[in-house]
């Protein structure tokens, strides 16, 4: 499907800024059809896919996504630019760190990665992080393990969580945009998210934790606040933690223009991330 935008012609306006409407501007194009076949051609479509019958097609769900692959860019390679970095860029960073820290693990605790539905509607879903579904997942793997609830909250209290999501990188023609101290850069390492609000998790400790871990195993990190006067979105770290009360901290590589179609980061960022995700594990 595609979203053909208005000519500029018939909306000659249109670089003195305008308001997109959801309801009227960003509806997709999905065919063009003979005027007799629109009746039911999506449900047609979707029995075709699915090699039934329309009429055993009861209900469905229809998301649209940008479709292009990333591509490597600038004049060294140095950045990336991809659909969906905010989160795919972490996903892959706690993927590879819990497998590859498993090969050269000792410790006997848990660890654990949760890939959460829902985080950029609110995560107030069944299975979203704003839900009881992380502390039962908890309950469940240490009640099977033969632990008591006494032992599982001992380790929760003793755990540390991190919040893996994308930052926002210092933006070269926003400078202002930005905090005037707290500016990190693409492929400047690793950011550590921090908000007196708490709209990040994290705190005094939780940061010389990380800054510890990323010190220890000379990975590059910086640190993020909001412009006081701009506020940022915020994380499912504070909710997670606050549901399974735990130290946490909020990271994340930075990129720029978080949630357009297609967001721009530093290609060394992602081996920052991944380095630390594996010593976090391994630590
Ligand atoms: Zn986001």
């Amino acid at each position: 499907m595609t979203i053909p935008n208005l000519a500029i012609h018939m909306n000659r306006k249109v670089n003195e800024g305008i308001a997109i409407k959801k309801q009227k501007d960003i509806l997709p194009l999905a065919a063009v059809l003979g005027e007799e076949k629109n009746q039911g051609f999506f449900a047609d479509f979707l029995a075709r896919e699915m090699d039934c019958q329309k009429e055993d097609v009861l209900s469905y769900e229809l998301s649209l996504y940008p479709y292009e692959a990333g591509c490597q860019l600038g004049l060294n390679g140095e950045l990336i630019s991809s659909p969906r970095l905010d989160n795919l860029t972490s996903v892959v960073a706690c993927l590879k760190g819990i497998i590859s820290a498993r090969e050269h693990a000792e410790g006997d605790g848990l660890s654990i990665i949760a890939l959460f539905d829902n985080e950029e509607i609110g995560s107030r879903t069944k299975q979203g992080a704003n839900s009881g579904i992380l502390l039962q997942i908890l309950e469940r793997i240490y009640s099977a393990s033969g632990y008591s609830r006494e032992e599982m909250w001992q380790a929760v209290n003793g755990g540390f969580m991190l919040s893996v999501d994308v930052a926002h990188g210092l933006h070269p023609d926003y400078m202002e945009k930005a905090d005037p101290t707290n500016r990190p850069v693409l492929n400047g390492g690793v950011v550590l998210k921090q908000a007196a609000s708490q709209a990040y998790a994290g705190d005094a400790e939780a940061v010389a934790i990380i800054a510890g871990l990323c010190q220890q195993e000379a990975i590059c990190y910086q640190q993020f606040v909001n412009n006081n006067d701009i506020p940022g979105g915020s994380t499912l770290g504070s909710m997670a933690s606050a549901l399974v009360p735990m130290r946490a901290m909020d990271i994340g590589v930075p990129i720029l223009a978080m949630h357009s179609a297609r967001e721009t980061m530093g290609a060394r960022d992602q081996e920052h991330l991944n380095n630390l995700l594996q010593a976090f594990f391994m630590a």
